[in-house]
């Protein structure tokens, strides 16, 4: 086997926190030969800014470019907030989507048994859900033009975003839906507003073309994306995979969240085209959460995000899927014994450190691999 070639980008706040519990994990993997990881490090956001007045180097994004997966934590902080808007954290993951042409994101919103009470809704509606939704994330209104605000001269101005959708956008991002839906419960809910909207008549279209013509054996639904949402509160376990335009995917991605307790649980991945030569596809891994500069240096990060990041490269960058369910298992296994970080406790129960969440999540990986 060929190594895996990672690079982590560990940011700034808790995100050289979380990242070294992957880089432990990475470690014993290696020594287990569960795998054959080389992994390079650069700095990234505010870190990047500090050292090289820029977010990211020209040369950390050669490496992205060359490197099998990109493994990120998080950026920003107030310290950074006076900085020139081009050069601000945040936009070194702007530039990594961009230039790595990441166009589907993936969030998984998985509900651990053990932490069934952390979620808003009863237990019963979200007890083992498991869903995924893909959004598009290069096109739609954060990025068509015309946008802008203009001054009408009569005391009123006009705002305005372009939703834009072409059909090559759309066919993509359905077929992101429909492969991964074949590798899980082969389901897929399209949402869009084709009631109201022109793009949403076109990706009704398309994604419905998509399905006819090469995946007819994958089960295809459409709601409107309003009704999507209620129904993602009301019923969220009817879901498999849900597909979605950039906007709408930022909105039902955060509902989603809410339904499985806390922001330190939930990992992504940003994928781009798959090269058809070598069969491989450019990615970005990262927690959802950001850099949480209130429990930063604390020891006080929940690391079940950026380890369940690592848990998804395995998955969609390496093919290697026994492994990412073990990461998984191990991870459900660590919170079924009672391990919780500070963010998972109950009031006046004892919170275990980022590094003991760590360790614990690897024992259980022995454990469960004999
Ligand atoms: P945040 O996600 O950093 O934190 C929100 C709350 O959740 C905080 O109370 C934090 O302590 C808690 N939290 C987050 N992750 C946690 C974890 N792993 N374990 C335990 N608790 C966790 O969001 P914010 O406070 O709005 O933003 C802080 C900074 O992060 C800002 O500069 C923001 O721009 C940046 N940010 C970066 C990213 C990214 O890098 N992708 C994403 C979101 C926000």
């Amino acid at each position: 086997m060929s190594p895996q070639k990672l690079l982590l980008l560990s940011g700034d706040g808790i995100g050289p926190e979380v990242m070294a519990e992957v880089e432990r994990l990475i470690a014993w993997m290696n020594a287990r030969k569960l795998g054959t990881f080389e992994t390079e490090q650069a700095l990234v956001g505010g870190a990047c800014h500090d050292a090289h007045r820029v977010a990211v180097t020209e040369e950390t994004m050669a490496k992205a470019h060359d490197a099998d997966a990109v493994l990120f934590g998080a950026v920003g902080g107030s310290k950074w907030d006076g900085v020139p808007y081009e050069v601000r954290p945040e936009a070194a993951l702007l530039r990594l989507r961009k230039d790595l042409g990441l166009f589907a994101n993936l969030r998984p919103a998985i509900c651990y048994p053990a932490l069934a009470e952390a979620s808003s809704l009863k237990r019963d509606l979200v007890d083992g859900l498991d869903i995924v939704i893909v959004r598009e994330l290069t096109g739609g209104v954060y990025f068509g033009e015309p946008k802008t605000i203009v001054d009408l001269g009569n005391g009123q101005k006009r705002a305005v975003d372009t939703q834009v959708y072409d059909t090559f956008e759309i066919e993509r991002i359905a077929r992101v839906a429909f492969e991964l839906a074949r590798k899980r419960r082969n389901k897929v809910t399209s949402m869009e507003k084709r009631n109201v909207m022109k793009s949403g008549v076109l990706w009704n279209e398309v994604v419905s073309a998509v399905h006819a013509r090469e995946f007819p054996d994958v089960t295809l639904e459409h709601q409107l994306a309003d009704a999507g949402g209620m129904q993602l509160v009301r019923r969220p376990k009817q879901f498999d995979v849900i597909v979605t335009d950039n906007l709408f995917g930022d909105m039902l991605s955060d509902v989603a969240a809410m339904l499985t307790g806390s922001l330190g649980m939930l990992p992504s991945a940003s994928l781009g085209e798959l090269d058809a030569r070598t069969g491989k596809r450019k990615a970005l891994y990262e927690p959802v959460h950001g850099s949480a500069p209130d429990i930063a240096g604390k020891g006080l990060a929940n690391p079940i995000a950026m380890l369940a990041s690592f848990a998804m490269a395995l998955r969609y960058s390496f093919g290697m899927v026994r492994e990412a369910d073990l990461v998984e298992q191990a991870i459900a296994a660590t919170l079924e014994r009672g391990l919780r970080t500070a963010d998972l406790a109950a009031a006046g129960t004892p919170a275990a450190a980022t590094t003991e969440m760590g360790e614990a999540v690897i024992k259980e990986m022995g454990r469960l691999a004999g």
